[in-house]
């Protein structure tokens, strides 16, 4: 009997004993890959020595100050890595524990740089259908799972939605994918309008689509005509790489690919690689003088930020990823990752998109492979794939297909940076085996 609980639909759980580079252990000493972090978490896999002895040295000098008494040392070379680790012009760093929590906090400074600057009544958020931004109640309402959200309507903050639920174009053959990209992109430029553009304080999104729609790409220069519309009518355009950035997609910001600048972008799971609850804002240093000047940085901020102990091993894990070229690991391995998985799926029956980028990779499944038709979301057979997989000693990501069907169940993979090629083909077969035993 268990006196924790958590997601108890789950059902009776094996006890996690040790982890060890790419696998977890149970207590009856079966052995799975950890073929998707736990959720694009553990970017170095389990137990780097170089991390450990980090937090160890750190718990041995100074184990917490708070943030509104001192900065560390700890802390501000985090921060300059990680402005060093990418080109954009994002020049400060604001650190909180999660994923929610990072996301709040880049909403909050986005209506405190329109309150700064003398536009108070910029309070709409603008996001997208099906999005996911995190589990507190803020964080819930900015996203777009209706799922989710429904047990705890109603939810907080005025804003509205654009369609469709992604830039996803699985199901969109009719179109190139530009015409694809420009046509999803406006809707934002429509709804702002209708909005009231002089309303309208920031548009929020993920980069690359990570949990609710399995690793979906934004299509060509969707990004590009998003910046210009946030441009157009003084909107603030807010990143959430909570999942895809810090490396994970083989540049440390995915929207480095897409040659955006975001105003702010959020970071987390990658960051801590799993060793300490971590995560942080990046913002230009216009949003940063806004918000130093105004009354919200006096009262904003969250009791572990900065965590001299959680800063320490932020900082080994992008030490550990630029002394060891993980970055270069991360595109040749996500290639062979691709490769493998077009190999062992790209006739299967019942699996009808093969996508992602660097090592953030998801298959969709369908009923039927022609027709795109989606398995009904009733069946939970990203949970069976789930629970087969964990059988064969694998760990993967399931995703359950969207309430209005324009996206399926998948299963998400977001194995460590340093995993190897052998590995690589191994989580292909044990997935494919598990496909076909829950879709038998
Ligand atoms: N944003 C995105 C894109 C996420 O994937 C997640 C977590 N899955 C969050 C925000 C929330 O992060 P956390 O669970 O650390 O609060």
């Amino acid at each position: 009997m268990s006196y924790v609980f958590h997601r108890t639909a789950l059902g009776g759980l094996p006890v996690a004993a040790s982890g060890q580079g790419a696998e977890i252990i149970d207590t009856e000493g079966r052995r799975y890959i950890d073929a998707c972090g736990g959720a694009a978490v553990s970017c170095l896999g389990h137990g780097e020595p170089r991390v450990l002895e980090a937090i160890q040295r750190q718990l041995s000098t100074l184990d917490y100050a708070h943030s509104s008494f001192f900065t560390t040392e700890g802390a501000e070379e985090l921060a300059e890595h990680l402005c060093a680790a990418t080109p954009l012009p994002l020049e400060k760093v604001y650190y909180v524990c999660s994923g929610s929590e990072a996301v709040e906090t880049a909403v909050k400074m986005a209506r405190q740089y329109h309150v700064e600057r003398g536009e108070p009544q910029r309070r709409v958020l603008i996001s997208r259908h099906q999005s996911y931004h995190g589990n507190t109640l803020g964080a819930l309402s900015f996203g777009g799972n209706p799922g989710r959200q429904k047990p705890y309507a109603p939810l907080l903050l005025e804003q509205r939605k654009i369609e469709p639920c992604f830039d996803y174009r699985y199901r969109q053959a009719e179109e190139t994918p530009e015409e694809y990209g420009q046509r999803a992109a406006n809707l934002l430029e429509a709804e702002i309008l209708a909005a009231g553009p002089d309303t309208v304080m920031a548009f929020l999104a993920e980069t690359v689509v990570g949990a609710t729609s399995g690793a979906v790409e934004a299509a060509p220069g969707y990004f590009r005509r998003i910046r210009e519309i946030c441009d157009k009518y003084g909107v603030l355009l807010i990143l959430d790489e909570v999942m895809c950035g810090a490396g994970r997609t083989g540049r440390f910001l995915a929207c480095e690919e897409e040659g955006v600048a975001p105003d702010l972008v959020t970071l987390a799971k990658g960051l801590g690689g799993g060793f300490q609850p971590v995560a942080a804002v990046m913002c230009t240093s216009a949003i940063h003088e806004t918000f130093a000047k105004g009354s919200g940085s006096f009262v904003h901020g969250h009791t572990y930020s900065a965590h001299p102990v959680a800063c320490a091993a932020a900082l080994a894990v992008q030490k550990v990823i630029r002394d060891d070229r993980l970055m270069d690991n991360v595109t040749a391995r996500g290639a062979d990752l691709a490769a493998r998985l077009g190999a062992r799926f790209g006739n299967h029956a019942h699996v009808g998109d093969i996508r992602g980028r660097g090592l953030l990779q998801a298959i969709e499944l369908v009923e039927d492979r022609a027709g795109k038709t989606p398995f009904d979301p009733s069946l939970r057979i990203g949970a069976r794939i789930k629970r087969e997989a964990m059988d064969l000693g694998l760990l993967v990501y399931p995703g359950a297909g969207t309430v209005d069907g324009t996206c399926g169940d998948h299963i998400l993979l977001a194995p460590p940076y340093n995993i190897d090629a052998q590995m690589v083909g191994e989580i292909v077969d044990r997935l494919g085996d598990a496909v076909d035993r829950a879709i038998a």
